[in-house]
């Protein structure tokens, strides 16, 4: 610690003094970190068609939920909380409602989409972690399948918890499943740059 300090003080006293030569430095790589919120609540549908998908697992025999899409809210809530880390916008900018080409579409590609978009401004994900509130379905029994599930989409670990409404609003009422996810992401940044020792 010593020498280094003190090598510190003669390489600023040899630029001062201007008795240094110039030469290429490799500047420490180093790792940005950000962290991304994301929200989303479907409410249950009337029509028996519908299919209910959370994080990418059918819930046979279980009410879907309402959706321009799938409306697995949390593979939504996931994309919403990987884009606003990475400053992309939101899900709505990228799939928006309107558009036929989400039509029932699959969350998981979208999912999978919006990590290939981090991939390219260089953003890898570290987690997700997520809570889910409703009042039905039971996630306990397949919280293991939809962890793995969104955990190979994202090529991170992402976890769930489950969580009741005790009977507030409309979720007690069981209207509908909010989730909420947290995501961490990363990315390497490092330049090599010329400077006077
Ligand atoms: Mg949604």
């Amino acid at each position: 610690m010593v020498s280094r300090i003190a090598s510190n003080r003669w390489a600023t006293a040899k630029r001062y003094l201007g008795l240094g030569g110039s030469e290429q430095v490799d500047v420490a790589r180093r790792s940005e970190m950000r962290v991304g919120q994301g929200f989303d609540v479907h409410r249950f549908s009337d029509d028996p068609t519908r299919v209910l998908v959370l994080g990418g697992v059918v819930f046979e025999g279980e009410r879907g939920l309402v959706g321009h899409s799938d409306a697995d809210v949390i593979s939504h809530a996931c994309a919403d909380a990987l884009l606003g880390a990475a400053g992309l916008g939101d899900i709505g900018m990228h799939f928006p409602d309107t558009d036929p080409r989400w039509k029932g579409a699959d969350s998981l590609a979208l999912l999978r989409h919006v990590r290939s978009l981090l991939a390219a401004d260089g953003w890898t994900v570290n987690n997700i972690d997520s809570a889910v509130i409703c009042e039905a379905p039971k996630l306990a029994p397949r919280r293991d399948a939809i962890q793995q599930t969104l955990s190979d989409v994202v090529g991170a670990p992402v976890t769930i918890k489950g969580n009741r409404a005790e009977q507030l609003g409309a979720i007690g009422r069981t209207e509908g499943i909010v989730c909420f996810a947290t995501a961490l992401i990363q990315r390497e940044s490092g330049t090599t740059e010329s400077r006077t020792t």
